[in-house]
């Protein structure tokens, strides 16, 4: 099995549920494969077997291992690519925008009602602008959401009235909803592959795909075993390297990272984050950060686009934290660790098909808890037979970088340099 980079971070610490799935054994057949035990494969093994299908997961190492159990727990409505779909689709795409917008979150709460998954969910989210630039942003988006009539969820929130939310005076304001929310990420993985298993999907964990033989029934290969489904579904994002000659050089995986602090006590916590709400800022390099359900600051950031993982987590998100939070100075660290995502080009997940039945889906660039459940669901229905919303994202054209991907690493690492040096101005 490939190294690959593993931290003991504040959720494993905090896991409620410890099932182990054995490891795949033998040749089995399936309806339906699934590769990969984040969101987007469990979501997608969810809702097949809600409807029935016999669904057998993969994964690498165990359920929640990838981003999907070690993000910043910040579910943030959206799509992602809105400019590009805008410009292929014209005017009509705005129905299908604006129907996706909440759509994950209304997902994961009916996953969380019906499966009785505790994960710690709390409304309440604020973009934070350093910039006057950045304010104008927040202001234009304050007025589509109006314009949507959904303008009484959302408040523009001006410098002095930060202090509701955030202590800090390093914003020029925010945009603050009452609908996005945030959440303890391993928990819902485990939450939903428990639900999934309930229904009779099959789980096998420690049991990494190494190849997939193509034809009319499909077949995935494991170390030690084999299945063949009708259906294969790739849900390994940023971490597989299955079927490079098809989806390899238009995903670039970026690493980012997360501080936990010890508990901050009543006080400390009322003083940093005083709505207890998720916070996101809008440089291109951004930061963004929430209190636990045990009142710790959990504070990540940084984009790191080289494939080498940093020596010191700690050290380079620390003095970021305490940029915006100096009153967390002589706060201890608990916790470090870090995880990819997969960044596309024009920000469009990429969904597609390899022939007839291996369907892939990656690419959320960094905003995947929403996105990969409403994949989720768009690939339970193309599994059905009902291809509209997955063929609006299949069209999408993607760059490809014909070449190793650290070519392309170093390429869009150049890229956000110049992002990086725009915020610094
Ligand atoms: C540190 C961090 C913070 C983030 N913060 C946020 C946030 O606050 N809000 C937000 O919306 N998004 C956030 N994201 C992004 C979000 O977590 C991801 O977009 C999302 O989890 C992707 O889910 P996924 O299922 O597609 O991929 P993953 O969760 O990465 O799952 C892929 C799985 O596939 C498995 N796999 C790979 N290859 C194979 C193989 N050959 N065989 C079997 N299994 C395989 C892997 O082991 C892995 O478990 C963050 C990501 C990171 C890393």
């Amino acid at each position: 099995m490939r190294a690959a980079p593993d931290y003991y971070s504040y959720y494993k610490a905090t896991v409620n549920d410890s099932t182990r799935h054995p490891r795949l054994e033998g040749d089995e057949v399936a309806d339906v494969c699934i590769i990969g035990g984040g969101y987007t494969g469990l979501s997608t093994t969810l809702g097949l077997a809600e409807k029935g299908y016999a669904v057998t997961l993969l994964e690498s190492f165990n359920i929640g291992w990838g981003a999907s159990g070690r993000n910043g727990g910040q579910l943030i409505h959206g799509i992602g690519g809105k400019s590009y779909l805008r410009k292929k689709y014209g005017p009509d795409i705005e129905a299908f925008i604006n129907r996706l917008c909440w759509r994950g979150h209304e997902i994961v709460e009916e996953n969380i009602k019906k499966y009785d998954i505790e994960c710690d969910l709390k409304y309440g989210y604020l973009d934070c602008a350093f910039k006057t630039r950045q304010m104008s942003d927040l202001e234009e988006e304050f007025e589509h959401y109006d314009s949507l009539g959904m303008g009484d969820r959302f408040r523009l929130v001006s410098a002095n009235e930060l202090s509701d939310y955030i202590g800090t005076s390093v914003y020029k304001g925010g945009l603050y909803n009452d609908r996005d929310a945030h959440l303890h990420p391993l928990n819902l993985c485990l939450g939903e592959a428990r639900a999934a298993a309930g229904l009779g999907a099959k789980i096998y964990e420690q049991s990494q795909v190494l190849s997939i033989t193509h034809g009319r029934e499909p077949r995935v290969h494991t170390e030690h075993g084999s299945i063949r489904a009708k259906i294969v579904v790739l849900a390994g994002n940023a971490y597989h390297l299955l079927e490079q000659k098809h989806v390899g050089g238009i995903l670039f995986p970026a690493g980012t990272y997360i501080i936990a602090t010890e508990p901050l006590g009543d006080n400390m916590a009322h003083d940093v984050l005083p709505a207890d709400v998720a916070v996101c800022d809008l440089n291109e390099m951004l930061n963004y950060y929430r209190l636990s359900s045990d009142k710790r600051m959990l504070f990540g950031g940084r984009c790191n686009y080289s494939g080498r993982e940093p020596r010191d987590i700690k050290a380079s998100i620390k003095p970021r934290m305490l940029q915006i939070f100096p009153q967390l100075k002589g706060t201890r660290i608990d916790f470090q660790w870090g995880g990819k995502i997969g960044i596309v080009i024009n920000r469009i997940p990429q969904l597609g098909r390899i022939g007839d039945n291996v369907y892939y889906a990656q690419g959320y660039s960094g905003h995947g808890i929403n996105q990969t459940h409403i994949v989720g669901e768009i690939l339970t229905a193309a599994i059905c037979g009902q291809m509209e919303d997955f063929d609006v994202y299949a069209k999408a054209k993607h760059w490809k970088i014909p070449a190793p991907r650290w070519v392309g690493n170093n390429m869009v690492a150049l890229g956000m340099m110049y992002y990086r040096i725009r915020d610094l101005l």
